[in-house]
């Protein structure tokens, strides 16, 4: 009898996405497919947001950190968007995961590690992006209405103001006073670190309750609103990826400003004094540094001694840069000879070997097929729970015109004002997830058409070299590369294994180190 697999659970709710399965359903579900799939569950790790958006994940991050112990082989989660909704994150974490040796499975997408549901979930995850990004338009068009009105939008204000009862700010004097005096330390020449111990030596508290660290001290000056400008959606957009682009500033034009559309707590003068001296200290020396990206991390390992590759970038004195890959081992001085490699070399052969070998249409109709009965499946399931979640909507509004009689006919109770407010939210909550789940459904079946116009995007990026936007998807495509003494060796994930009758092969390409300049010349 072979052992059993042991296993982890991680399970995770979001309060403001009311048609997800509770924790418990998720445990149970997952331990019923364990019990099936002889399989030993050691712990379950859960983890209970209070947004969907805000993404601290304690448990999450402890499973991670724990799957470096050995102890388990499997993480089971009820469905993949539980793992993550971002599909950056999700393949970074999955390929630490996978570094420990241990695999994801998700209960009800059916997922078997194959290579070709490696693609298939890949694409799924995009999906789900796609999905999350709708829903964003959604409550920012929401927002935006209550944003013209000057109001706060949810959350916890910033330090020095409070919010009445119509959502409109209102200066809190006590707290003012701490940001007043932020500002003036600052522009007196106070570096960040008097600040800080002055506000701590005090017994000021952030917003949050929290002592002053470098973060809050920086929000507090960065922040207009303190010069009685409300800004709206200030904060640059994220990526596709979920990354924030820092750098590019925020379309005029998507972004709500009104002077005076809330008290002032500094002067104007004092907020735009503030601002110039942040700029001009910001240029610290180095801060200019080129960052190279190195497309392989992660995906390159030494032939000589099985170590992970590492990018390396050097530049001599009165020479042109030499940015490389060399042998981690290497790195750490443990002795491997096997000699690093131009990074433009080896990329540039990955690149055009994953153009030649996997880009190609012959794949399509099988993948579409396989999202097409994943979607069909998807919506079923969605379907039942916007039932459940329209007569509780109908149950929330009855309740509301109930108590709007009771108020017109004269028997007004202190109690109703609270209870409105909560039926109000469970209302609007309620009304949102619905119009997510309409939002999802919208979206037809999948076609041919659609999967080779995303692989001739891709087949753009490469063929541009576009190494930024080929990053992100080539962890699904490139399953290894490894470079010998004398050659080096790529593997791809095989689409379908239409090639084949049975077996899933992978495709393997290689070429001799010496001849892979000639493939860079080509290309020029
Ligand atoms: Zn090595």
């Amino acid at each position: 009898m072979t052992e059993k697999k042991k296993a982890v659970i991680y399970a995770r709710y979001s309060s403001d996405n009311q048609r997800e399965e509770s924790i418990d359903a998720q445990v149970r579900a997952i331990e019923d497919y364990a019990k099936k799939n002889n399989i030993e569950i050691l712990k379950t790790y859960a983890d209970r947001a209070k947004s969907a958006t805000s993404d601290k994940r304690p448990q999450f991050q402890q499973m991670i950190k724990d799957s470096a112990l050995g102890i388990f082989d499997i993480v089971i989660v009820h469905k993949l968007d539980r793992f993550s909704r971002d599909k950056y994150d999700s393949v970074s974490y999955k390929r630490k995961l996978k570094a420990n040796g241990i695999r994801l499975i998700s209960v009800t997408e059916n997922l078997d590690g194959s290579p070709e549901s490696v693609i298939l979930e890949s694409v799924i995850e995009g999906m789900a992006e796609y999905y999350s990004k709708n829903l964003a338009r959604e409550v920012m068009k929401g927002m935006k209405e209550n944003a013209l009105q000057c109001k706060h939008l949810g959350g916890l204000p910033p330090l020095g103001y409070d919010v009445d009862a119509n959502k409109n700010y209102v200066t809190n004097e006590a707290e003012a006073e701490i940001v007043r005096k932020i500002f003036d330390m600052y522009i007196n020449g106070y570096g960040y670190s008097e600040i800080i111990d002055y506000c701590n030596n005090k017994g000021y508290k952030t917003k949050m309750g929290n002592s002053f660290g470098k973060n809050s001290i920086y929000s507090i000056l960065d922040n207009e609103k303190y010069s009685g400008v409300y800004v709206f959606n200030k904060s640059s957009k994220k990526d596709a990826f979920g990354r924030r682009n820092s750098h590019s500033s925020k379309d005029e034009s998507e972004m709500i400003k009104k002077d005076g559309g809330m008290p002032a707590i500094i002067t104007k003068e004092v907020f735009q004094k503030a601002k110039e001296m942040m700029a001009v200290r910001k240029k610290a020396p180095g801060a200019n540094k080129a960052k190279e990206m190195y497309l392989l991390t992660g995906l390159i390992y030494c032939g000589h001694c099985g170590s992970a590759m590492q990018g390396n970038r050097r530049k001599p004195k009165d020479k042109p840069k030499y940015v490389s890959y060399r042998c981690g081992c290497r790195v750490q001085k443990r002795g491997c000879d096997n000699k690093e490699i131009r990074k433009e070399y080896v990329e540039e052969f990955v690149l055009t070997e994953l153009e030649k070998n996997i880009l190609n249409d012959k794949a399509v109709p099988i993948l579409v097929e396989k999202i097409n009965k994943h979607i069909e499946e998807q919506s079923k399931h969605e379907k039942e729970s916007t039932e459940t979640m329209i007569r509780e909507l109908n149950e929330v509004r009855k309740q509301i015109d109930n108590i709007v009689v009771a108020i017109t006919n004269g028997f007004y109770q202190s109690e109703f004002k609270a209870k409105m407010e909560e039926l109000e939210e469970r209302k609007s909550r309620l009304e949102l997830s619905i119009k997510e789940i309409e939002v999802k459904n919208n979206i037809p079946s999948i076609t041919e058409e659609q999967v080779k116009n995303m692989f001739a995007m891709f087949k753009g990026y490469v063929l541009e070299r576009n190494i930024p936007e080929c990053k992100k998807f080539i962890q699904s495509y490139v399953h290894k590369v490894i470079v010998y003494k004398d050659r080096v060796e790529v593997i791809f994930n095989v689409a379908f294994n239409f090639l084949q009758e049975k077996d899933v092969v992978s495709i393997r390409a290689s070429a001799r180190k010496k001849t892979l300049f000639k493939i860079c010349r080509n290309i020029a």
